[in-house]
């Protein structure tokens, strides 16, 4: 495997394939497959010769195995392939060596569905942020964060985000696009790829608001488990809430842990912080989660980033230990997870200090709420927790003062085009109509 970054060596096993081939090949030309969202999962589809086909990435192994037989191969190519494909992370099909010469030639130009990386941060503390280029120009972000056990992949759900959180970078960009299939399995391959060590968690807590795209980020996670082979109980899907989608994700028959974002005890605080919760009480937010509890059994996580003298008083304490005993009646476990701001340019609130952090903890688990405060990763990178966004920052634009770890980067631009402002999202095709029919 091709080691793309200098003093990173590849480390991933190599697949066992010990199958020889006695012909050769027949060489035929790809067919066309279908690119859209209307398909069935892994389905390769046959189409009008104009569409272009469908990316491999993303595609089941039975789906790899029809392919390759439509391609005039024996099924086992397609079993080969899935390998190289989610074991191998290859770029091109070139690179697939077990494949017949002619063959692969013949491919050199099919899409496999892989990303361009076009910058690349370390932190002091090892945590890698990439900066990706999609096929139609548009970047997002994606974060590597080591540890001794454990590689974690913070992955983005879109291009932007439309909801317009206060206190988060990627809510300041507005929104663009729903990442496809594709191009979230990608971010976690080029991670892989980059620390030549297998990813072994994924959270979807990079750009964007995966509930608002929903199907794509429920097949990636079965993409995630099956392909990939990452355990759905090391996957985290976090929201702020988005009415009638918790309850549908509780349908959905997985085994991963639901983060929520509150970031406020009270809808008064919550609704000035996030635009959207004007539409999704909180009441509804937290039956949602205590039905969702209720169905699946698995515990659900409460995200609550701490603005120094916004939301970090005792009374806030007190007040989310009274909400969440609402929650908790289910007799599940439910725990909050506390993240220290972390800064960003666009507005002033203030990290507080550790002390304050600390009297939240005893004040929740004196209330008998389990709680823990994130670990900051990745912050002299830009790379923690809501200081993501679509291009990487001037040292004039960072919080970080000049001759920060960023001051070498330029930023990388596409063609501005308006984003969609959460005033403008909030009456879009985008956010579900029914939302008043809440439980
Ligand atoms: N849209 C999803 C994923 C967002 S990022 C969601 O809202 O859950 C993951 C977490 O980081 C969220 O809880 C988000 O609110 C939080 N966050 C955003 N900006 C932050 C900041 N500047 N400092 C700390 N946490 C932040």
């Amino acid at each position: 495997m091709q080691a793309y970054y200098p003093g990173r060596q590849a480390r991933l096993p190599k697949p066992a394939l010990g199958i020889r081939f006695g012909r050769q090949a027949r060489v035929e030309k790809p067919h066309p497959l279908l690119l859209g969202s209307d398909l069935p999962f892994n389905g390769f589809a046959s189409c009008a010769m104009s569409a272009p086909p469908l990316p491999l990435l993303g595609q089941s192994l039975s789906a790899l195995k029809d392919w390759a037989v439509e391609q005039g191969q024996p099924a086992y190519r397609g079993q080969q392939l899935h390998t190289w494909l989610y074991q191998r992370g290859i770029r091109s099909l070139q690179e697939v060596t077990v494949f017949p010469k002619a063959w692969r030639e013949a491919l050199q130009d099919y899409p496999v569905g892989r990303s361009q990386v076009v910058q690349r941060i370390e932190a002091r503390d090892g945590t890698v942020k990439l900066l990706l280029k999609l096929a139609d120009g548009e970047l997002i972000e994606t974060v590597g964060i080591p540890t001794a056990k454990r590689l974690t992949v913070c992955v983005s759900s879109q291009v932007g985000c439309p909801m317009a959180c206060d206190f988060c970078a990627t809510g300041k960009m507005g929104y663009r696009r729903n990442l496809k299939l594709h191009e979230i399995l990608d971010q976690v391959l080029t991670v892989q790829e980059d620390f030549g060590r297998r990813v072994s968690h994924v959270v979807f807590m990079g750009m964007g608001e995966p509930l608002l795209n929903r199907d794509t980020v429920v097949q990636a996670i079965r993409s995630l488990n099956q392909d990939i082979g990452i355990g759905q109980r090391h996957i985290t899907l976090s929201t702020v809430g988005v009415p009638r989608q918790i309850p549908w994700l509780a349908e959905q028959d997985l085994q991963i842990t639901l983060a929520v974002s509150l970031h406020a005890p009270n809808q008064e605080l919550r609704q000035q912080l996030i635009p959207s919760a004007a539409h999704y009480p909180l009441d509804a937010l937290i039956q949602d989660c205590r039905n969702y509890m209720l169905r699946t059994g698995r515990r659900v996580s409460f995200e609550y980033t701490l603005l120094a003298g916004v939301n970090d008083l005792p009374i806030h304490a007190r007040q989310l230990a009274h909400l969440l005993q609402q929650a908790s009646q289910s007799g599940v476990h439910l725990h909050v997870n506390l993240i220290p701001y972390n800064p960003i340019a666009e507005v002033d609130y203030q990290r507080p200090h550790p002390a304050r952090v600390a009297e939240f903890v005893r004040l929740l688990e004196e209330h008998h709420v389990q709680a823990s405060v994130r670990q900051t990763r990745g912050l002299d990178g830009n790379a923690a927790c809501g200081q993501l966004r679509g291009s990487f920052l001037r040292p004039s634009q960072s919080h970080l003062p000049p001759g920060g770890s960023d001051s070498e980067l330029a930023p990388i631009g596409v063609a501005p085009r308006a984003p969609l402002t959460s005033a403008r999202f909030l009456k879009s095709q985008f956010f579900p109509k029914n939302w008043q029919n809440l439980p």
